[in-house]
């Protein structure tokens, strides 16, 4: 049973390496960027609010994030561990799984925090595209997919974020730095934190994460 978080900017790579830890741990990942998508993509109501937010670079309500984090954490596959991505992204956030967990019996065990200067951020979110079928991300420059646009796993046509356009990702930068970096100290001040150099090579990163949480590599 291992319960992580991992934390970092938008473009710092958690989901590429949630991936790689949710295989490796064999735990779900969880994230409330995915679940907040499927949600727009089902056109309910509440996918059309989220929508405008997301649009805007800005969080969703506390409210919205914690409930919708709590129904999935419920589930029966996260009974053996989960891996947390991109959430909790506000101290309340926090403060709501703190009690969760406890709730659930369990604790956070580690908070994996993903180092990787803003100039590198922006870049990474221009070039970022997504395959909407399987989920994997690519980079146009680092991490291209072997044929044009199109998903090596799927052969789907790779979407490009609209919140990764420029004005907004800036804006999602500046709200990581103002609302989710003093989560951080949250987890400090607790000794849960392991920083990992996020600019390095997608194998190196995860080597780099296993070895500072004490796992075979
Ligand atoms: P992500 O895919 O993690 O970059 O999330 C995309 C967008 O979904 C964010 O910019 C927020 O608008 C929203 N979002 C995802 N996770 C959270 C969260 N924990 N709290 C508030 N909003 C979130």
């Amino acid at each position: 049973m291992v319960n992580l978080i991992l934390f970092g900017a938008p473009g710092s790579g958690k989901g590429t390496q949630a991936q790689l830890l949710s295989a490796h741990f064999e735990i779900p990942q969880l994230s409330t960027g995915d679940m907040f998508r499927d949600e727009v993509a089902s056109g309910s109501e509440r996918g059309r609010e989220v929508e405008r937010i997301m649009r805007s670079g800005e969080l969703v309500t506390d409210q919205t994030t914690i409930a919708i984090l709590e129904h999935r954490l419920r589930q029966d596959d996260c009974r053996h561990g989960s891996l947390l991505d991109g959430f909790p992204r506000t101290v309340a956030q926090a403060q709501a799984l703190d009690r969760l967990m406890a709730a659930l019996g369990r604790r956070v065990d580690r908070v994996i925090h993903l180092q990787v200067p803003d100039s590198v951020l922006v870049e990474r979110l221009s070039g970022r595209l997504t395959c909407p079928t399987c989920r994997r991300v690519y980079n146009l420059d680092t991490a291209p997919p072997r044929q044009d646009r199109i998903c090596d796993v799927d052969g789907s046509p790779l979407q490009q974020r609209e919140d990764d356009l420029p004005e907004t990702a800036r804006r999602r930068i500046e709200v990581y730095q103002a609302q989710t970096v003093p989560v951080l100290a949250h987890y400090r001040s607790a000794n849960l934190v392991v920083d990992v150099d996020g600019t390095v090579g997608v194998g190196e990163v995860e080597d780099a994460i296993l070895s500072s949480i004490g796992a075979p590599v």
